[in-house]
């Protein structure tokens, strides 16, 4: 048995009772991927259609998350809301020029590797906290400057921050 909040029974998909049906799913998670993290609160939201195909189904839709991430340019923490399409095909086989489709072995899918695989592949390559950030180094007065020369933890942001001004001193 497996605690995955993302499990479907499609039995009746297969047996061919149903053609298509939706199937939604509202579970914190707490995905990471460098410095980005979906946070639990709120939680991650996925709608998806679910649908007969030949050798298996196939999941469509959407899934809406919120990250917290580091800026790029002022390495200050910011959350954004990210939305992942989902759509993948689900066989129990699989020929070998499908690279996209996921092999299953049983009625009962956990759809969270899918799921996660496809939120974490929408996470931004660049991670800023706004499109007019403009970036920590050019502020040397803001507060977050000042509260630098007061922070003696090394590793964080901070203290990458302090190194770079004192750079430029
Ligand atoms: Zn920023």
């Amino acid at each position: 048995m497996t605690s995955s909040p993302f499990v479907v029974d499609i039995t009746d998909l297969l047996r061919g009772s149903t053609g298509t049906r939706p199937e939604q799913f509202v579970a914190p998670v707490e995905w990471q991927l460098g410095e980005t993290t979906i946070v639990a609160e709120p939680p991650l939201d996925v709608a998806l259609t679910l649908a007969r195909i030949s050798g298996g189904i196939v999941a469509f839709g959407t899934a809406t998350a919120t990250a917290r991430s580091t800026c790029d340019r002022c390495l200050g923490e910011y959350e954004t809301k990210l939305s992942a399409v989902v759509q993948v095909s689900l066989l129990f086989e699989v020929d070998e020029d499908d690279e996209d489709a996921y092999i299953i072995d049983s009625p009962r899918v956990d759809l969270e590797p899918i799921i996660r695989d496809e939120v974490l592949l929408g996470f931004p390559v660049r991670s800023l906290c706004g499109d007019d950030c403009v970036g920590l180094v050019d502020h040397p007065e803001s507060d977050l400057n000042t509260d630098a020369h007061d922070t003696e933890a090394t590793g964080s942001p901070f203290s990458v921050l302090r190194d770079l001004l004192e750079t430029r001193e």
